[in-house]
Formats: structure tokens, C-alpha cells, sequence
């Protein structure tokens, strides 16, 4: 085994798995800091009563919160200039008060012959996210960012490099979907459906980290319109580190989304320098919290795995993983390592992926290796760093 340098970072996994510290207060700076670098309100902070009530006031009729939500949940108009219906004294106050702009594009790239897109968005407060969309033939996925960078320190993942910036508030994380849905309704993508039907929180920071904001936007996005963007909760997948006591907390919540969690190690050994989170919550204490998420939700849990050179990628670590996993509500995930800048481990060489995968399967575990989308344009998972335009 190679052996990983683990670079401490500020407000890192060391912080967020100290014991009593809460899923949302990882970061470095104090509480006051954080909340001055939250962006102004939003309607899709609020549920359909919070906005109807904030709009009447500001003396607007009753069925306004209504027909504005439908703007922009139903139609994916961000934009109130563009809601042309309603008298212009109610577009400037609905402008102010809840649809303040969130996102500013500063760069769209586009690779695999159109069928994955990135955008590259600057926050009201500099920061910097990113999300990328990705066709396929049956479905369209978002792939959406919780955090402005992230506090997990991960060494294989570009963004976890960087350390984290902030928490996004929920109508930041909404918008990210709510845009890139009217993208796919206005240009399709080549082969694929026209709707975004799936998103998966896998863009840049630790969703757990973020908790309250991240399952208020998963309400968001799967509410009916006009509350909201009427996607399928089966159709949302959130990802973690394995931050166990906010996996309870989700497993409790009574929705039905699709957790995904980022072992790539079997053995503590290895995943406490992977994953640094582990030296808190170890793979069995990991894993038992998925599994209480598999039987409170009845959703079978997936496992997300970088298959990296010579480090996590032997026989015997496949052998063990087939022996955790056997017999349970999972499917495994295989993500071939992309580059990150600066990063000297590789992708395993596609023989050995193939014998991983060959024995977890052995082993009776439902095991794919995911096609990774994105590369060119560090789109990839692990390669969102959103370092480029930083000068
Ligand atoms: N913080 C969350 C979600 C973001 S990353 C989490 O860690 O689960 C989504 C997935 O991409 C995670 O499984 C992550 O470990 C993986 N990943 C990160 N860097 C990668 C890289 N360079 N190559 C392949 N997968 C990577």
C-alpha cells in the first residue's frame, strides 16, 4: 500500500466528526461569519405558506405566491422580469423581496458530444460551485453542489483540497436544479429525455454537513408544483462521507431518497486516510448506519468506491468488502479514480477493476463500475474544484 498525505485543513473532517459538534456547524470561521456570507432570501427558502405569507406583507393578493412559484418551479422561469403576467409594481416588489439572483454563470462547458454539461457559478459572495448535467438515454441528472468547497478532506478529491468556503443556503442548492431543468427543456440534450427527472447531491461539499438546508431542498425539489419542482424522491440521491449521526437523523425523516455512501475502503486502516471522517465514525459503525437507513426506508443503500492503483484496489480488499456487503440492501458502485491536479495516484488498471468486480460479485453483491462522465471539462466527480477562475 502507497502510503497518503493527509494535509490538515481548517473546519476539516477532524472538526465535523469532533464529538458534540453538530451536522450543520463544521465550519472554521464563527457563526456570525458564516451567517453574513449567506446570500439574501429566496422564494425557494420557503414553502408555499411561508411565501404567501411574506408576500401578503407586502400587500400582494393571496394568489400571488402561487402564480410566481409556478413561474419557477413550473415553467423554470428564474427571472421576474420574464413573468410578464403579473402588474410591474408586483415584478419589482417579488424581485426584492424573494427572487433575489443567486447564481451568476460565469462559464457552461460542454463534452461527450453535448450529453454532459458543467456550469461554473460565482455566489453573491465570490464563492465559487459548480454543477453538471449528464444525459442519458432513459434520464436527465443534475448533479448539484451543497457546500462552497468542503471541509472533508478527502485526498484523492480536488475539492476537498481546498477546504471549505461555506454552506449554501437551500435556494442556492434548489437554483443549481431549477437552471439546469430549464436548460434541458430548452435545449435538449441529444439522446436523451426532455426533463431533468433525476438529481444527485455529488457536486462539490459534504450534504450531511449541511444537513437542514440540504433535506429542506430535497422537500423543495421533490414538492408538487407550484410548491415545488415535483421530481421523485426515488430519483434523488444524497451522498456522504458517512457522517453517522445526521444518517440517522435522514433515515428518520420519512423521505424516500436514495443514500449513497463513499466507503472505498473496507478496513479503518486505509479509509482513516481516504475518507478522514473515518477516524471518528469507523466502516462498522458506517455501515450499521446504513443499513438502519435501508430498513427505515426500504431503499437499498449504495456504495461508492474509487478503484486508485495499488491502494484500495487489491484482491483481499474486495474479498473483505464482498464479506461486509454480503446478504445486504446495497449495490456498489466502482468509480474509476479521475485526475485531480497535483494528485499522483491513477485509476486501477481495467484487469484489476474487472477482478474486483468479479469477486464482490462472487460474493453476491450487486456491483457496476460507473461510467464517469465529465473528464474533459473536470466535470467528474472529484475534479470539481471550481479552481479556474480564482485569479
Ligand atoms: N461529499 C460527498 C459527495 C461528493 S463526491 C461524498 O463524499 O460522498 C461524490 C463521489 O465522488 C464520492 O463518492 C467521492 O468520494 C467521489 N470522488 C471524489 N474524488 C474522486 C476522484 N478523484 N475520482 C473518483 N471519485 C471521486
Amino acid at each position: 500500500m502507497r502510503s497518503l498525505p493527509l494535509t490538515p485543513i481548517a473546519g476539516s473532517a477532524a472538526a465535523a466528526g469532533a464529538p458534540g459538534t453538530t451536522a450543520d456547524a463544521p465550519a472554521a470561521t464563527s457563526a456570525a461569519a458564516r451567517r453574513a456570507a449567506m446570500p439574501p432570501r429566496h422564494l425557494a427558502d420557503l414553502d408555499l405558506a411561508a411565501r404567501s405569507a411574506l408576500l401578503a406583507e407586502l400587500g400582494e393578493p393571496a394568489f400571488r405566491a402561487k402564480q410566481v412559484s409556478q413561474h419557477y418551479f413550473g415553467r423554470l422561469v428564474r427571472d421576474p422580469s420574464g413573468m410578464t403576467d403579473l402588474p410591474a409594481r408586483s415584478r419589482e416588489h417579488i424581485a426584492a423581496a424573494l427572487m433575489p439572483p443567486l447564481l451568476t454563470p460565469l462559464r457552461e462547458l460542454a463534452c461527450d458530444g453535448g450529453a454532459t454539461r458543467k456550469a461554473l457559478w460565482r455566489l453573491h459572495d465570490g464563492s465559487l460551485v459548480e454543477s453538471v448535467l449528464m444525459g442519458y438515454p432513459d434520464r436527465v441528472t443534475v448533479c448539484i453542489s451543497s457546500q462552497a468547497g468542503c471541509g472533508m478532506a478527502c485526498p484523492f478529491c480536488a475539492t476537498g483540497q481546498a477546504g471549505l468556503t461555506r454552506n449554501l443556503s437551500t435556494a442556492e442548492i434548489v437554483d443549481q436544479a431549477v437552471y439546469m431543468a430549464g436548460a434541458v427543456a430548452n435545449e435538449p440534450m441529444p439522446t436523451s429525455p426532455p426533463r431533468l427527472s433525476h438529481v444527485v447531491f455529488m457536486g462539490m461539499g459534504e450534504p450531511l454537513a449541511n444537513y437542514s438546508r440540504v433535506v429542506a431542498a430535497v422537500r423543495r425539489l421533490t414538492a408538487p408544483a407550484p410548491e415545488g419542482l415535483g421530481l421523485s424522491q426515488r430519483h434523488i440521491t444524497v451522498s456522504t462521507v458517512g457522517l453517522v449521526p445526521a444518517m440517522h437523523k435522514l433515515a428518520d425523516e420519512g423521505l424516500q431518497v436514495t443514500l449513497a455512501l463513499s466507503l472505498h475502503a473496507p478496513d479503518d486502516d486505509l479509509r482513516d486516510e481516504l475518507v478522514p471522517v473515518n477516524q471518528r465514525w469507523k466502516v462498522a459503525e458506517v455501515l450499521d448506519a446504513a443499513w438502519r437507513y435501508a430498513d427505515r426506508t426500504g431503499r437499498r443503500v449504495s456504495i461508492e468506491y474509487a478503484m486508485i492503483r495499488d491502494v484500495n484496489d487489491q484482491p483481499w480488499r474486495a474479498d473483505l468488502l464482498g464479506s461486509l456487503l454480503r446478504g445486504r440492501s446495497t449495490h456498489v458502485n466502482l468509480i474509476p479514480l479521475n485526475p485531480t491536479p497535483g494528485s499522483r495516484w491513477d485509476a486501477s488498471p481495467k484487469p484489476v477493476e474487472r477482478e474486483f468486480v468479479r469477486r464482490l460479485r462472487a460474493a453476491g453483491v450487486s456491483t457496476t463500475v460507473r461510467d464517469t462522465r465529465g473528464r474533459e471539462i473536470d466535470g467528474a466527480c472529484g475534479q470539481l474544484a471550481a479552481a479556474e477562475v480564482v485569479s
